[in-house]
């Protein structure tokens, strides 16, 4: 017999999966134990130990994001923004990235990740998909933090550069990239399923250009004989897929389906220049690929929207039947603003309202991104699934009046909205207060980690460009007294 603390969360309005699809169920209880969700209905029947009086709020499952950095993402800010060379197609890979790459630090780094999973938490994401380097970091935190975790200790035969910003040429390292390959074996052995069950494995080989044929397909055993997630950059810039053309005679979704790497297990981090978009000019065909082999897509609206490019289009996607789940990628990581993005990125490329609607994101942001997973116990609020749970306010700036609470989530909300967050059955956030977060220090760390990085800059362009030159500041400085 069970001697979990049996808690009810009674709701005014729950969003509860019916074992299909996503359901409103009003004035409702949904009851924890331990680590699980064992009831959900209009009233208790066993007796339990707590009951959370929430009749004035909204519950819904935890925010799911399958694709992000957590240990650099946030340096992004005050530096990426705005800028991005016509001759790369505003891609950011190849000037922005390697630089910041370059200038970081290791401390800057494991600053990068506190900050990063308190961001996430704060914002109703319950489980992520890192890809990075600091699996042991990652890890350690995860259960501290109380942030589920499949991690992507990445590797790659090869990296990008330009050398005059003018043309992208590759450095191959065969051998670091069996290295990495092995790391992340040996990743799963140390860690998987360990950490509370806050830590799983996922197989990340870096990109689909990074990566020889021999490593993409010797990963995806990994992944196969391991049963997690194999996750991989594709189609993310023009420059990349001119380049998979110009190698292979094909795009690059293309050439992940003749390696035989697209599976039900296979997330493509981007998917978005491909066959059929207009930033390609080249036939349709990769939507039907990734359909027929029923991979799915981490979409990651933010960090292409911000330089002029649309997926073309979400909608399209989902309709040929790909499993679509959304990431944060860049800063900021909010799911909340991947759903509208994606949602009204949507709308712009299929000119009309109707196309990708609130569920469609919320399905992406919770369902998809549980199927991506290859978990059906995550991303829906069911008896026997996960108790990863966000308790919204309802008398809140973004979330009055409420008459249909997904639509307020994904187009009005921010994370100011959320009042609670449970993970694996543990209060996480209370009162929108990360618990196991010292706000203040990781700000102030944060902060250092940029103020080292900024001036180390100019060592890692190809022109020598400081901080300034690379990324001029918005407004000139005031002159004068
Ligand atoms: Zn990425």
């Amino acid at each position: 017999m069970s001697t979990a603390r049996r808690t009810a969360i009674r709701a005014g309005w729950i969003i509860a999966f019916d074992g299909e699809s996503h359901r409103l169920l009003r004035d409702g209880v949904v009851v924890i134990e331990g680590d699980t969700i064992v009831h959900v209905g209009a009233a208790v029947t066993d007796p339990v130990d707590e009951t959370i009086d929430a009749r004035d709020r909204v519950l819904t499952p935890g925010l799911i994001s399958t694709h992000a950095h957590l240990g650099s993402s946030p340096l992004d800010r005050s530096f990426v923004e705005d800028r991005g060379s016509p001759q790369f197609w505003y891609s950011g890979l190849f000037e922005f990235l390697p630089v910041r790459d370059g200038a970081q630090d290791l401390e800057g780094t494991l600053a990068c990740i506190d900050f990063s999973m308190a961001e996430l938490l704060r914002g109703g994401v319950t489980t992520v998909l890192d890809i990075g380097r600091q699996g042991d970091a990652v890890a350690e935190r995860a259960e501290r933090f109380g942030l589920r975790v499949y991690e992507g200790l990445t590797f790659r035969s090869g990296r990008w550069l330009t050398r005059d910003g003018r043309r992208v040429t590759w450095e191959w390292d065969e051998e670091a990239g069996r290295e990495g390959l092995r790391r992340a074996a040996q990743f799963i052995e140390e860690h998987d399923g360990a950490h509370g069950d806050f830590v799983r494995a996922a197989i990340a080989p870096a990109q689909v250009d990074t990566c020889t044929g021999d490593l993409l397909r010797d990963a995806k055993r990994l992944a196969d004989d391991a049963r997690r997630p194999y996750t991989v950059h594709t189609s993310q810039s023009v420059v990349e897929f001119n380049e998979m053309l110009a190698r292979h005679g094909k795009t690059p979704i293309a050439w992940l389906d003749d390696l035989g790497v697209l599976g039900p297990n296979t997330l493509l981090g981007h998917a978005i220049i491909i066959g059929g978009s207009s930033w390609t000019n080249y036939p349709a065909g990769d939507v039907q690929t990734m359909a027929e082999a029923g991979c799915s897509v981490a979409h990651a609206v933010w960090v292409f929207a911000r330089r002029g490019i649309l997926m073309e289009s979400f909608a399209l996607y989902r309709t040929a039947g790909i499993t679509m789940a959304l990431g944060t990628d860049t800063n900021p990581q909010s799911v909340i603003e991947a759903m509208r993005w994606t949602a009204v990125g949507s709308k712009v490329v299929e000119r009309g309202t109707h196309a990708t609607t609130a569920a469609d994101v919320f399905d992406a942001a919770t369902l998809g991104g549980a199927a991506a997973l290859g978990r059906d116990d995550l991303g829906r609020v069911a008896r026997g699934a996960k108790a990863d749970l966000v308790l919204w306010k309802a008398s809140s700036w973004g979330m009055t009046p409420l008459r249909d609470p997904v639509k307020n989530i994904v187009y009005n909300a921010t994370a100011e909205d959320i009042d609670r967050v449970w993970v694996n059955g543990r209060l996480v956030v209370d009162g929108g207060r990360v618990l196991a977060a010292d706000e203040r220090a990781i700000l102030a760390a944060l902060q250092a980690a940029g103020e080292r990085m900024w001036p180390r800059i100019a060592q890692h362009d190809w022109a020598g460009r400081d901080v300034d030159g690379l990324s001029p500041p918005t407004y000139p400085p005031w002159e004068g007294s």
